[in-house]
């Protein structure tokens, strides 16, 4: 098909494979194979490469060697951070309250909404601001002598907001409660110091910051309770078992290196045309809202609702003009509920139901959202209903 234009606006459901990444993993898929549980030279030499990496992402997210595991991915770290905290706790002290935010990605929410309903945790939600941000103090007065575990994402994924989680991670530390943060989306923009901040359990994926699908990392301050949900060799400390996946794990660490080399830069760049893009919607298009923080929000990552548009049809408009864009969630297409991230920050289903996220790249120019912005208010006109 002749696409009119063809112009990714959805980096936060996934980027390519940068091609220095690609470059780095291509040799430990055919010639330097070797399996890194092996004791013979080839298997040495496989290992040597993850703990490099290994290195890497510990320096690059300021946590000890010690502390990084590697997984499959994002979704699969966040599940052992939650389900292996919630176990840990219940058998070490019974405690057996799981306290997490609303606005968490599915990996986190639909994994304790199973530990409620199937392992009879008790599951709460923290309240969130309008902009779907969690306060300390907040979470302070709901932490319980038997919460297990909480949870509270880094950065939301649809709507860009930055939690305050050095402060959270304070107050969780003060009671003695484990604290886990998803930082997949966060991880890819923001610098994270992950021993400063005294985060217990940390996730990222690879996929989100130039990096190849299908790895992850999850890092595990030391003294954290955690129960295997993997079980089998005695890979990464016997926390996840699996043969490693050496060109993935290696791909994962070189995508985060060069992420960090020049993160601020590309930040300060991202935020110049993040702001000039949610100006000029607010201003050419009537009944529109910003989701999320106007400020502490990721630098690439603008999102808004447009009142009674049909945001399937917008998606559907836009992607027939040639723009890939976004409801919110990669995982929501399709889907006529209004999202409970936004109900959550308590936008009504009549604007909830018409959103859109734009999430800018490392070489997104001007003139793509320049061209986005000639389309977007015929789209909205047209997905709005008569
Ligand atoms: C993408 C994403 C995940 C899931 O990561 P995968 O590697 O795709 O499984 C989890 N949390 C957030 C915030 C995400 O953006």
């Amino acid at each position: 098909m002749n696409r009119p234009a063809n112009v990714y606006l959805d980096y936060a459901a996934t980027t390519p494979v940068d091609k220095r990444v690609l470059h780095a993993m291509l040799p430990y898929f055919s010639e330097d194979y070797g399996n890194p549980s092996s004791a013979h030279w080839r298997g040495q030499q496989a290992e040597a490469a993850v703990d490099q990496a290994r290195k890497i992402v510990a320096e690059c997210l300021g946590a000890k060697r010690e502390e990084v595991i590697f997984t499959s991915c994002g979704s699969e770290s966040d599940n052992l951070a939650l389900r292996g905290s919630a176990f840990a706790r219940r058998k070490k002290c019974g405690a057996n309250h799981i306290l997490i935010s609303p606005v968490e990605h599915h990996a986190v929410l639909h994994t304790a909404e199973q530990l409620a309903k199937e392992f009879e945790f008790e599951l709460e939600l923290l309240p969130v601001d309008k902009y779907g941000m969690v306060h300390p103090e907040e979470l302070a007065k709901r932490l319980r002598p038997d919460t297990a575990v909480v949870s509270v994402m880094y950065a939301n994924n649809e709507i860009g907001t930055i939690n305050p989680i050095a402060e959270i991670a304070q107050v969780c530390r003060q009671k003695g409660v484990i604290f886990h943060s998803d930082a997949v989306q966060a991880a890819a923009h923001l610098p994270i110091d992950f021993g400063k901040e005294g985060i217990d359990l940390l996730a990222i994926g690879a996929h989100k910051f130039y990096g190849p699908k299908g790895v992850g990392a999850l890092l595990i301050q030391k003294d954290t309770d955690l129960l295997p949900t993997l079980t089998g060799g005695k890979q990464e400390n016997g926390l996840r078992a699996g043969t490693h996946n050496v060109p993935l794990i290696v791909g994962l660490a070189e995508a985060l290196a060069l992420t960090k080399q020049d993160e601020d830069e590309r930040a300060k760049d991202a935020v110049c045309k993040r702001d000039f893009l949610i100006s000029e919607v607010l201003k050419r298009i009537p009944d529109t809202r910003l989701t999320g923080h106007p400020e502490k929000r990721l630098p690439n990552h603008a999102s808004f609702v447009f009142h009674h548009a049909d945001g399937n049809l917008l998606l559907i408009l836009l992607d027939a003009a040639g723009f890939e864009v976004s409801s919110g969630s990669a995982c929501k297409v399709g889907n006529p509920k209004p999202s409970d991230v936004l109900l959550a920050a308590g936008i009504p289903a009549d604007w909830a139901l018409g959103s859109l996220r734009v999430t800018l790249g490392r070489d997104t120019p001007m003139g793509d959202l320049d061209a986005f912005l000639d389309v977007l208010p015929g789209a909205v006109e047209k997905a709005r209903k008569k």
